[in-house]
Parts: C-alpha cells; sequence; structure tokens
C-alpha cells in the first residue's frame, strides 16, 4: 500500500469527492476548499512536483489545462475568472508531495496569492 496520500486517492483506498476521471489524470474536490470551487488536478502516476515529471506524466500533466478549462466551465466559474496552481518545494507551502494543480474560483482571489 502506498505512503502517499493522492496515490491512495488514485486507488480508491482513501474517499475523494472525484469530478473527473480518465486514464492518466484524477480531478476531486480539495478537502479543505480555500475558495468556493477548490478542485485539485493530479496525474494519476506518482511525483513529488513539476521538476520530478518523467516524460510520461509530463504528457499527462500537458493535457492538464484542457481538464482544467472543462472543470472550470462545470463549475460556472469560466467567465467570472478561476486560477490555476502548482506549489513546488519548502517556501511554496508545498504539503502533499504528489504533484497537483489547484482550481481555484468562486471568489475574488486577490493578487497573485490565494490569501
Ligand atoms: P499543497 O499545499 O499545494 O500541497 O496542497 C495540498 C492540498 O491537498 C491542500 O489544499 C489540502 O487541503 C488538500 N488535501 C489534503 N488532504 C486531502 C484529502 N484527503 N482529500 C482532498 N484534498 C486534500
Ligand atoms: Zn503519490
Amino acid at each position: 500500500m502506498s505512503e502517499c496520500l493522492f496515490c491512495r486517492i488514485v486507488a480508491k483506498e482513501i474517499p475523494a469527492t472525484v469530478v473527473y476521471e480518465d486514464d492518466a489524470i484524477l480531478a476531486f474536490k480539495d478537502i479543505f476548499p480555500q475558495a468556493p470551487v477548490h478542485l485539485l488536478i493530479i496525474p494519476k502516476v506518482h511525483c513529488v512536483g513539476l521538476c520530478d515529471m518523467t516524460p510520461e506524466i509530463a504528457t499527462a500533466v500537458g493535457r492538464v489545462p484542457e481538464v482544467a478549462i472543462r472543470l472550470a466551465r462545470e463549475a460556472g466559474v469560466v467567465e467570472s475568472g478561476w486560477r490555476l496552481l502548482t506549489n513546488c518545494g519548502p517556501d511554496s507551502g508545498q504539503s502533499v508531495f504528489h504533484l497537483h494543480f489547484h482550481l481555484l474560483g468562486g471568489k475574488s482571489l486577490g493578487g497573485k496569492l490565494c490569501q
């Protein structure tokens, strides 16, 4: 059994509210939402962050923007605005070390940072 939280969500060992899934990508609701819309989009194959991507993972991650647009549209925030971001390493505040992209929207998100 993997010790990685998001690998365990991919394996359905830990429940999550899944909003999108295909062969390489999973998206689910963040458990501690920072905005009315707060989704996490992840490659199913484990890697810590952007700097650790294999070519296979990079191919999957290349499709993240298209998935994010689809989810933003479904969440009704395409017109109001939304943000897609990933945290890499200690100064970013990354807390789960499986590459993931936050999709945030549904309120004014302020400047460059969420808070
Ligand atoms: P980061 O700080 O960029 O590593 O983001 C990790 C995100 O994972 C945070 O926004 C957490 O709220 C979220 N999170 C942690 N555990 C879970 C979980 N079991 N299901 C969904 N989201 C989670
Ligand atoms: Zn993982």
